[in-house]
């Protein structure tokens, strides 16, 4: 995402001189998201619409989408030996996405694409305590000890912190349901790891309100809809 300048903006586009954007406005020739210009120092974001007359020099509009990860892709746009969640995407979609909130090339599940920076910037904000709920299946079998030892958090020697409180459900003796607020690298099977017990599969079903539309085959993305997105604002 970017920022800018009115009369930058216009003349990069348009190839008028700085000095002369001012003639344009003063003949109301500029409109900014739809409202006629009078402020050549007026700020441009990635999302704003310029044009000039009627020719539209940018209307990039945000875009929201939701994908069913599959296993064995890179949660990257760019990696030299794997498919990406972007190459997944019909073509039309992929350009300026970026992931917002990475799974593990096994993992599978809700992934959130945008070309939004400010909205991912601010999903991934600690202080909004937004759950991240997963579902495990492991290699051996789940204990009630697990449970507080989830709750309480596990120091993390590497990035020197404690992990925030993990809500863990046993859900039978290999499968259990957790809750994040964070994501710390590997965070789950590191967390598992210290019971030596190891990850087979895990699967992200919900990011706060927002749920795995059921009807995503693994590898299918959908846009947001608007409930969803102000589910989330
Ligand atoms: N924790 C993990 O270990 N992997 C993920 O993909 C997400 C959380």
């Amino acid at each position: 995402s970017y920022s800018t300048r009115l009369d930058r903006f216009i003349s990069a586009n348009i190839g008028v001189k700085r000095g002369d954007v001012r003639l344009l406005l003063a003949a109301k020739r500029v409109t900014v998201d739809g409202v006629v210009a009078t402020d050549i120092a007026q700020a441009i974001g990635q999302f704003s619409h310029v044009s000039v007359d009627d020719k539209v020099l940018q209307a990039t509009r945000p875009r929201y989408l939701m994908m069913n990860k599959p296993a064995g892709v890179v949660s990257a746009t760019k990696d030299e030996h794997h498919t990406t969640v972007i190459d997944l995407l019909p073509a039309a979609e992929r350009e300026g996405l970026h992931i917002a909130g990475r799974l593990d090339f096994n993992s599978t599940g809700l992934l959130l694409l945008t070309n939004n920076g400010l909205w991912s910037r601010r999903l991934s904000l600690p202080e909004r305590n937004i759950a991240k709920v997963y579902t495990v299946t492991v290699a051996d079998k789940l204990h009630r000890d697990y449970i507080e030892a989830f709750a309480a958090g596990m120091y993390f020697e590497y990035e020197g912190i404690t992990t925030r409180p993990v809500e863990l459900e046993i859900l039978s003796d290999y499968v259990a349901k957790l809750s994040l607020t964070e994501g710390r690298y590997h965070q789950i099977k590191r967390m598992f790891g210290r019971f030596q017990n190891e990850v087979l599969s895990l699967h992200r079903d919900a990011v706060g309100p927002l749920k795995l539309d059921p009807q995503l085959l693994p590898g299918q993305s959908r846009h947001l809809s608007a409930d969803e997105l102000s589910s989330l604002a």
